[in-house]
């Protein structure tokens, strides 16, 4: 008897195990690992993913696995135990691990069809039937043959089709090609009649050039019609098919070919010790280390081609908002078809089309934001991430990986390397490479010597002091002035992300801080308090500032709708795009706005972060970053090199044509260093100067830290429940490590559910995760009858 352990999809704590159920006895050739399989579970029947399969089980009586729902497994033996890794890791369920490795696609509710895609007459006969009024059948009617079926997909003849109800009719267009050889075609072209000329250049065509062709194209190739074509049909000559076509969201782009360049010096050196890894099969990982426009994609570019050459393939992480189609020319243009692009843009019946792509090994390369990390590949040779720093690599729901320790993962098993590109790297990741633990690879300067921007700090509190009370700076308007004279474009950059407003003193730009955390203070309106979000450290709002004694001080915070209406007033000659959450939130419009920008449509761009990269026009002359400081004083330890980064890569955004690039940053603060640095570019300072903080502090990279978030629509209940565990972990936890609040997070509450939470910090704790789990399951119960929630995030990138 055959037995499959099966992973259920009951995403809770009691079913987060195998289940055995027996394979009958027409489904023990099929019914294989890494499979989705339905299942009797309860009264209902289910779906599960097969993880092993077994001879024994230890129960008696088992329920029979009712059929499986792919033809060939959805996950393979590394992608399973990956998904055992990630279980561990992210303290998620396994089903939620298996299921966030797979296109959205095959999550959906969808119609299972196979299809036939050789001759009927070249299937065993068993199945011929099957297909005899049709070379599609429903899923349902291929019960009994599904073992014939299988081995017929291993060998491309037959496949499965899934049929999302959105919009995942595939797109087909008609393709012509001869059906007789050489000789056959000559033969048939004498034979012709001598007015069918048209007939005859069609056949001198496929006599060159024996491929199909696409019907349109040819037609507009010879100048014939269709008819031309349908006779030679008719006569057997050639023949007319449909064929499908992926939906490619770049498609109506030609991408020219592009030639690897000869590498600079500085290239060179970074690129020989990849090179040897990949040639060694080697598993390593690099941080390549560039300001942007050093040359960094360029080395990608040739690593790549490299691992290419040896027969494996590639994974390039980007941003999602670096995904524009600027940056995938670049991989196109050199890799042309062997590359699939995953972003979220695309529907789900699209990204399962790339998906597909890549499982029937028709690519070679995926580009693509965070789950681009899953990318079904068998050979991997390299996985790159550019822009290494950027949050969006964490998935903040479970489970809650990093794309960059799932990079590492699989790099261990594939042995080949891993490229982290930034040119503002995360202390942690600057940290190891200091440390040797990967290795760094520097790019010194930007190709060609090209010059950084001019940068300016503008001092806000000089403004008021003159008696500019506007959110505009005296030099910032000057500047807007002369670029619209100039017809040069702008981009005006305001963030604004979280909730939470800090007070700040206007006159001196004092900003209240937590005395035990280093983190500022947040303004709770309902009471006028300020709290910190780590400690729960409580204080009024001070009636003057302590600095300086001014009345100016209040709470501190701007949307871009408002910058907009303040634009008009200033400004009412200026075309304004703005680019926001609120603009953005439909599919293609980030980049119809853009376009439209590009293209001259208008002379200011005004936006939050999603503005920051990716932005490359030769026009664009001034960046102006409205407030520094809304980033610097966000609640978070991070705020400081979340607003280094930032300005650096704003920065990066002026002059990289031939025209001169010029900065403005205004800010209440000059003199913090993370503006001041960032304003040199001076990546080396800000880290010894950041990593002397975390020190003191005791945050990364000098230790771990975990978050425990409490919610519940019972505020007394959040608060003791949270203090409950709060004491609990401690109490497991050596002496070096620390564990902070209970405290309300700084998004209090969420759709009426009050939240609560704690911080851990810690330096070496291998048993914080076996706690971790023991608090889940304490609550198990209260979780699912009473509708309390416990989220913990093991390395959390957002703190609210
Ligand atoms: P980064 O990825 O660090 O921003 P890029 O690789 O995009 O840098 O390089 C910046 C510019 O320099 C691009 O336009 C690129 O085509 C060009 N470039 C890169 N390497 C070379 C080279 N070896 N020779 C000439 N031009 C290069
Ligand atoms: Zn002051
Ligand atoms: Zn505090």
């Amino acid at each position: 008897m055959m037995i499959a352990k099966v992973i259920v999809d009951v995403p809770a704590k009691q079913t987060d195990r195998t289940f055995d159920y027996k394979i009958p006895e027409a489904l023990e050739e099929v019914i294989k690992p890494g499979m989705r399989v339905v299942v009797p579970f309860g009264p209902r029947t289910i779906q599960g993913f097969v993880v092993e399969l077994s001879e024994n089980s230890s129960f008696a009586e088992l329920k029979e696995i009712v059929e499986p729902m792919d033809l060939a497994p959805v996950l393979n033996q590394e992608l399973l135990k990956l998904g055992d890794w990630l279980t561990e890791q992210t303290l998620s369920y396994k089903i939620s691990a298996f299921q966030v490795m797979l296109p959205a696609a095959l999550k959906a509710k969808y119609k299972k069809k196979i299809r036939r895609l050789a001759p009927v007459e070249s299937l065993p006969t068993k199945i011929q039937s099957l297909f005899q009024h049709d070379d599609m059948i429903l899923w349902s009617e291929a019960a009994g043959y599904l073992s014939a079926l299988q081995k017929e997909a291993a060998k491309g003849t037959v496949e499965v089709i899934y049929e999302v109800k959105e919009r995942v009719k595939k797109k087909k267009l008609k393709y012509v090609s001869p059906l007789l050889d050489k000789e056959g075609l000559q033969q048939a072209k004498a034979s012709l009649v001598a007015t069918a000329e048209k007939q005859r250049d069609l056949i001198d065509h496929f006599l060159d050039k024996p491929e199909a062709i696409e019907l349109r194209q040819i037609q507009s190739l010879l100048n014939i019609s269709s008819q031309t074509i349908k006779s030679l049909v008719k006569k057997g000559i050639l023949e007319e098919k449909d064929v499908e076509v992926y939906r490619d969201p770049f498609e109506d782009r030609v991408f020219a070919k592009t030639a690897p360049f000869p590498l600079t010096n500085e290239q060179e050196n970074a690129i020989a010790p990849i090179l040897a890894t990949i040639e060694e099969e080697l598993q390593k990982v690099f941080l390549l280390y560039g300001v942007t426009g050093s040359g960094k994609t360029e080395i990608y570019l040739q690593s790549i081609q490299k691992v290419l050459e040896k027969g494996k393939e590639a994974i390039v992480l980007v941003p999602e908002i670096s995904l524009t189609p600027q940056m995938v020319k670049r991989f196109k243009g050199r890799f042309g078809d062997a590359v699939a692009v995953l972003h979220s843009g695309l529907s789900s019946g699209e990204k399962y089309d790339e998906w597909r792509r890549i499982e029937r090994k028709e690519v070679k390369v995926v580009v693509g934001a965070r789950s681009a990390i899953f990318a079904p590949f068998e050979h991997l040779g390299i996985i790159i991430i550019d822009e290494e720093h950027e949050t969006s690599y964490k998935q903040e729901d479970n489970p809650r990986y990093h794309a960059r320790d799932v990079a590492i993962e699989r790099s261990l098993y594939h042995q080949c390397p891993v490229i982290l590109g930034s040119a503002t790297p995360t202390l942690e990741t600057f940290a190891r490479a200091q440390k040797g633990v990967y290795e760094l690879l520097t790019l010194p300067k930007r190709m060609n010597n090209q010059s950084l921007p001019s940068v300016q700090i503008v001092d806000m509190r000089e403004e008021l002091r003159d008696g500019n009370r506007s959110m505009f700076s005296r030099t910032l308007i000057e500047g807007l002035k002369e670029r619209l004279e100039k017809k040069q474009q702008i981009v005006l950059f305001l963030n604004k992300r979280g909730h939470s407003s800090f007070v700040m003193c206007r006159d001196c730009g004092y900003v209240v801080n937590c005395p035990n955390c280093d983190i500022s203070l947040t303004y709770h309106r309902f009471n006028q308090q300020m709290k910190c979000h780590y400690c729960g450290y409580e204080a009024p709002v001070p009636q003057r500032c302590p600095e300086c004694n001014s009345e100016h001080i209040r709470y501190f915070g701007t949307g871009t709708q408002k910058v907009e209406e303040e634009l008009g007033k200033v400004l009412p000659e200026a075309r304004v795009i703005r680019m926001d959450v609120d603009t953005t939130s439909r599919k293609g419009s980030h980049e119809r706005l853009l376009t439209e920008f590009e293209e001259g449509k208008a002379d200011i761009l005004l936006g939050t972060q999603m503005i920051a990269k990716g932005l490359d026009f030769p026009n664009i002359t001034l960046v102006g970053v409205l407030s520094a400081d809304t980033m610097l004083h966000l609640p978070d330890f991070r705020s400081s090199e979340k607003t280094f980064q930032l300005l650096t890569q704003v920065s990066g955004r002026a002059g990289r044509h031939e025209l001169p690039g010029e900065v403005i940053i205004q800010t209440y603060t000059p003199e913090h260093y993370s503006i001041e640095l960032a304003s040199e570019q001076n990546f080396d300072r800000f880290f010894e100067r950041e990593m002397m903080v975390r020190k003191s502090h005791q945050y990364p990279p000098y230790y771990y830290i975990a978050l425990i978030t409490v919610s519940h629509e019972n505020v007394a209940m959040v608060a003791s429940i949270t203090d409950k565990i709060a004491k609990f972990v401690q109490s497991k936890l050596s002496r070096e490590s620390h564990v902070l609040g209970p405290v309300a997070s700084p998004i209090s509450r969420i759709k009426n559910r009050y939240r609560y939470q704690c911080l851990i910090k810690y330096k070496r704790e291998p048993e914080l995760n076996k706690t971790l789990k023991t608090v889940l399951e304490h609550y198990q119960q209260d979780i699912v009858s009473k509708g309390l929630q416990i989220s913990i995030d093991v390395n959390p990138y957002i703190l609210m």
